[in-house]
């Protein structure tokens, strides 16, 4: 680390806490002996929510699972890491784990479209478009239900999944920490 980025000037509080709390998490890390292929042979794709812990709240231990998380927990979304988690890490079921009170309900993809537009220019909605799938993927007046449903065909029916994958789709209350299974 450079002294630039010590100083206190250029340090936020945030990269301060991290600094700190990574200092005690090292002094117990047992990750080194694990491989790069998860034990468990799956990844789970949800939301990037900062209620959702997912290591405690769905089962896992370090090493067993790809997590892949964006907003809203979108399987289009993370298709790319989803393919390589199967074709070069040998994982063999996808758990699509979406959530309630989520910020992908608060609009819609072309309100979103207006929003970057007229707050960042066209330039930047164009970057975005081409940088992903072209599409915010936001549920809009959608329940997360029907949108967990719909994410999960998108996969079963995409072509891109290795034979025999099984994909299920869940919904995390954020009320009551518990998932239920919706498809
Ligand atoms: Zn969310």
């Amino acid at each position: 680390m450079s002294k630039d980025i010590k100083s206190p000037a250029n340090t936020t509080e945030v990269q301060q806490d991290l600094d700190i709390g990574n200092n005690i998490y090292a002094k117990s890390y047992k990750g080194q002996h694990l491989p790069t292929a998860p034990g468990r042979h799956y990844c789970v794709v949800t939301c990037m929510d900062s209620r959702i812990d997912v290591f405690p709240a769905f089962g896992m231990h370090l090493g067993d699972a790809h997590v892949i998380r964006n907003a809203g927990g979108s399987a289009r979304d993370a298709l790319r890491s989803i393919v390589i988690s199967q074709q070069y890490l040998n994982t063999k079921e996808v758990i699509l784990i979406k959530h309630t009170r989520c910020g992908l309900e608060m609009f819609t993809d072309p309100e979103a479209d207006a929003m970057l537009e007229e707050r960042r220019g066209k330039q930047a909605l164009e970057t975005v478009r081409q940088a992903g799938s072209g599409h915010w993927h936001a549920f809009g007046n959608q329940k997360v239900d029907e949108a967990t449903r719909e994410d999960v065909d998108f996969l079963k029916s995409s072509g891109c999944l290795v034979d025999g994958t099984e994909v299920s789709g869940w919904v995390f209350d954020v009320e009551k920490g518990r998932v239920k299974r919706v498809a």
